[in-house]
C-alpha cells in the first residue's frame, strides 16, 4: 500500500517537472530563441512557476526518481517472474505428490501384509484392504471413530486377548518410540506376525503403523520340524531330546516337592529275532503296538519315550515310595505279553526292565539312565520278561556281561568254543545210543563259561547264527566220524536256538552241512523248545515240515516248561519229547512230580512220541522212569557232558551201565 502511494507521488512529481520543462520550451519557442535554449534557462528571465535554483535540484531528484522507478519496475518484474516460477514448480510438485500418493496407495494395497495406521490418539487413521481381509473386519467397521468395534473384532479372534492388550499398553505407555515384532496366535490355530513402529514427524510421534503377516504355514512347518527333531518318526513318541529335558525337569520338581521319580528302561526280549525272521515291516508294527500299550499304562504327567531300536524309557514322576512302581511295571509287562495281531500273524513280545530312582540311584539324567540300563541288563540275564530295581552291585555284573559280549565276537576265530557231549542212554538196553552236543566257552581268563551265561548274549547280539552253524557242523562231523569208527547207528542231538530256527537260510544251511559231512539226516535230531514253536504256530509248522522232509528228527526240549499241551503238539511233525529235568528231579521229592511225568509218558505213548528223560541224577528217578517205560534217559547219573576225547572213549567201551545190567 505504502509502495503504491509512494509510486503515485513520484509520478505526480514527474508530471509536474515535465510540465515545467514544457513551459520552459514554450517560452523559448515564443521568443524564437531555440538556438540558445541553455541561455534561456540560465537567463534569469521571469519564471512563471519556479526559480532556476529550485528547478535544477528538482530535475536531479526527478532523474534519480526515474532511475529508482525503473529499478522498482525491474524488481517487480523479477518478483513476478519468480512467483510464476514458484507457482510452476508448486504445480509440478503437486502433480508429483499426487503421483507418489497414488503410488504409495497402490503399494500399500499390493503388499501381502495387512497394514493399519493409527494416529497419536490411537484412532484408526488408515488401513489397506489386506488388513480388513486378514482380520475379517468389514471395511464399514474400519473407519475413524469406530475403533472400539474394530478392536473387539481383533480380540475375539485371539487366543490370548489379554496378552495382546497388555502388549499394546506396554508399548504405548513405556516404550512409545520402540519398534516391536511379535506373534499373535489365533483361536483357530492361525498365526500372525505383528510388526509395529511409531510414525514420527518433526521429532514428534504422530501415530503408529502396524503391519500383520500371516505366518501360519511357516509356523506349521516350524512346528513340524521341531516335532521331527524331538520325536521318533515310527512311534511318534518323544525321543531322547525330550526325555532328557523331562528328566531334568523332574529332578528339579522332585527336589522341591521331596518326592521320587523313576526311570524305567525297557528292552524288548529278542526283538532282533522278529525283525530278522519276519521282516522289518512286522517289526515296525510291533514297535508301534508296544508304544501304544506302554502309553496306556501311564499317567498324563509321565512320559514314554523311544530311546532307540527296541528300547523304550518311561519316566514316572511324583512318586511317594519306590513300591508304587511295581504296579505300573507289572501292568506294562502284562500288556506287552498280550498277543499282537499283525497281518496274518499273532505275536507276543516280552521285555526286560531296569528301574532307577531319583534321587537314590542318580542325581542327573545321565546317571539315572545308565543305572536303569544296568538294571535292565541284569533283568535280562536273570531270564527276561522281568524287572529289576537298580543296586550298585549290578554295575559290576553289567560290566562283566558287557565284557563277555565284546569277547564273544572273537571266541570263534580264537577257537575258544568247544563242544561237549552228554550220552543219551537206551533205558531198556542200558547202552549209549547217541549224545547231545552241548556248547562250552573255554575262556582264557574266566575259565569254562556255561552256555546259560553266554547263549543269551549270543542271541541278543545275533552271534548265535555263526556260532549255531559252527555247532551244527562240528556235531555232524563228529557224529559221522563216530558212526564210521565206532557205532553205526549213533545219533546226535543238536540244540537249535530260536533265532537260528527262524533264520531264513536255516533249511539251506542244514542241507549243505548234511551234504558236506555226509551224515544221514535220520541220525540228526534238532532240539527245539516249546516256546519257539508256540510263538507262531502257523509259520513254524511249514518250516518244521520242510525240516522233516529233509529227513532230520525233531525233538521238543525242556518239555513241560512251556505250558503247551501234548495234544496241541500233535499237529507238529515232532518225533521225540525231552521231559524237562525239573520234573525228573521232582520224582524223588514229591508225588506230584511223579504224577506229571506219568501223565506225560502216557500221553506221549498215545501220540506215538518217543520220550527222553533229562536230568536223571538218582537211581530212584531212573527206577520210576523204567517202571513207566520211558525209552531214553540222560543225566549226571550216567555221565556229565564230556569233552570230545572223553566221550569217544566212553563210546568205544559202550558198556552197559552197571545199574541197568
Ligand atoms: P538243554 O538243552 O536242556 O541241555 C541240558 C542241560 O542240562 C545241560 O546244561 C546239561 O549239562 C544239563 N544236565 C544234564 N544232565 C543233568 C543232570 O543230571 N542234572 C542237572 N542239574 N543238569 C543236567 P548245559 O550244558 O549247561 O546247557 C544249558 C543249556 O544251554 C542247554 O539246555 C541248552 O538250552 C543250551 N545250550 C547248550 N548248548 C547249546 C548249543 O549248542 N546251542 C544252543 N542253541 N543252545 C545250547
Ligand atoms: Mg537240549
Ligand atoms: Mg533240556
Amino acid at each position: 500500500m505504502k509502495k503504491r502511494a509512494l509510486n503515485s507521488l513520484l509520478w505526480i512529481f514527474v508530471a509536474v517537472v515535465l510540465i515545467d520543462l514544457g513551459y520552459v520550451l514554450y517560452f523559448a519557442v515564443i521568443h524564437n530563441d531555440l538556438q540558445n535554449l541553455s541561455q534561456i534557462t540560465t537567463q534569469l528571465f521571469p519564471d512563471p512557476f519556479l526559480p532556476f535554483y529550485i528547478r535544477v535540484p528538482i530535475f536531479i531528484v526527478t532523474v534519480i526518481m526515474l532511475l529508482f522507478l525503473y529499478r522498482n519496475r525491474q524488481n517487480l518484474k523479477n518478483e513476478i517472474r519468480l512467483r510464476q516460477q514458484i507457482e510452476n514448480e508448486n504445480r509440478e510438485q503437486g502433480k508429483n505428490l499426487e503421483k507418489s500418493l497414488a503410488l504409495s496407495k497402490a503399494t500399500l494395497e499390493a503388499t501381502a501384509d495387512g497394514i493399519l495406521v493409527v494416529d497419536e490418539n490411537r484412532r484408526i487413521a488408515g488401513h489397506n484392504q489386506k488388513f480388513a481381509q486378514m482380520w475379517g473386519i468389514p471395511s464399514s467397521v474400519l473407519v475413524p471413530g469406530n475403533d472400539k468395534e474394530a478392536v473387539n473384532f481383533v480380540l475375539n479372534q485371539l487366543k490370548d486377548p489379554d496378552g495382546f492388550v497388555n502388549s499394546l499398553e506396554r508399548l504405548y505407555n513405556s516404550e512409545p518410540w520402540a519398534e516391536y515384532l511379535d506373534e499373535l496366535e489365533f483361536k483357530d490355530g492361525k498365526f500372525f506376525e505383528r510388526y509395529t513402529k511409531p510414525q514420527v514427524q518433526g521429532g514428534e510421534i504422530i501415530g503408529r503403523v502396524f503391519s500383520f503377516r500371516d505366518v501360519t504355514k511357516r509356523k506349521e512347518m516350524e512346528k513340524q520340524l521341531i516335532f521331527q527333531a524331538t520325536h521318533d518318526s515310527l512311534t511318534m513318541l518323544p525321543n531322547r531330546v525330550i526325555l532328557l529335558d523331562r528328566i531334568n525337569q523332574a529332578i528339579k520338581e522332585e527336589t522341591r516337592s521331596k518326592t521320587l521319580a523313576a526311570v524305567l528302561f525297557f528292552d524288548l526280549d529278542r526283538f532282533k529275532l522278529i525283525n530278522d525272521s519276519l521282516g522289518h515291516n512286522l517289526g515296525d508294527a510291533i514297535l508301534q503296538g508296544v508304544s501304544n500299550r506302554l502309553n496306556e499304562c501311564i499317567r498324563e504327567s509321565d512320559t514314554v519315550a523311544r530311546w532307540g531300536g527296541d528300547e523304550f524309557v518311561i519316566l514316572l514322576r511324583h512318586l511317594k515310595q519306590e513300591e508304587d512302581v511295581i504296579l505300573i511295571v507289572e501292568k506294562c509287562l502284562e500288556m506287552l505279553e498280550k498277543e499282537f495281531s499283525i497281518s496274518r500273524y499273532k505275536l507276543s513280545v516280552t521285555s526286560s526292565v531296569g528301574v532307577a530312582f531319583f534321587p537314590k540311584d542318580g542325581k542327573n539324567a545321565e546317571n539315572l539312565l545308565k543305572n536303569a540300563d544296568s538294571a535292565m541288563y541284569y533283568a535280562k540275564s536273570e531270564g527276561r520278561n522281568t524287572y529289576k530295581f537298580y543296586t550298585p552291585r549290578m554295575n559290576a555284573r553289567t560290566k562283566y556281561l558287557l565284557e563277555l559280549s565284546n569277547e564273544l565276537h572273537f571266541s570263534l576265530q580264537k577257537n575258544q568254543l568247544e563242544l561237549y557231549y552228554q550220552p543219551i542212554i537206551d533205558l531198556k538196553k542200558g547202552n549209549v545210543v547217541g549224545a547231545e552236543a552241548l556248547l562250552r566257552w573255554n575262556h582264557p581268563k574266566k575259565g569254562m563259561i556255561s552256555p546259560q551265561e553266554f547263549i543269551p548274549i549270543a542271541e541278543d547280539t545275533g552271534l548265535i547264527l555263526p556260532i549255531g552253524e559252527w555247532v551244527l557242523r562240528c556235531a555232524c562231523i563228529e557224529a559221522k566220524k563216530w558212526q564210521n569208527d565206532i557205532m553205526l547207528d549213533f545219533c546226535i542231538s543238536v540244540n537249535l536256538s530260536s533265532q537260528q530256527f527262524k533264520q531264513r537260510e536255516i533249511l539251506h544251511i542244514l542241507k549243505s552241512i548234511l551234504e558236506e559231512t555226509k551224515l544221514d539226516p535220520k541220525y540228526l535230531d534238532l532240539e527245539l523248545t516249546e516256546s519257539i514253536i508256540m510263538e507262531n504256530a502257523q509259520v513254524y509248522l511249514d518250516l518244521m515240515n520242510s525240516m522233516k522232509n529233509i529227513g532230520v528228527g525233531l525233538v521238543i526240549d525242556d518239555f513241560g516248561t512251556g505250558y503247551s499241551s501234548l495234544s496241541y503238539l500233535k499237529m507238529f511233525p515232532v518225533d521225540k519229547i525231552k521231559i524237562d529235568k525239573s520234573f525228573i528231579q521232582d520224582i524223588s521229592r514229591e508225588d506230584e512230580g511223579e504224577a506229571i511225568v506219568r501223565a506225560i509218558l502216557a500221553m506221549a505213548k498215545e501220540l506215538r512220541l518217543k520220550v527222553i528223560a533229562e536230568g536223571i541224577e538218582q537211581h530212584i528217578q531212573l527206577d520210576f522212569l523204567k517202571t513207566q517205560v520211558c525209552e531214553f534217559g540222560q543225566g549226571y547219573f550216567f555221565s556229565r557232558p564230556l569233552a570230545k576225547n572223553e566221550f569217544e572213549e566212553l563210546l568205544i567201551q559202550n558198556i552197559k551201565h552197571p545199574y541197568l545190567l
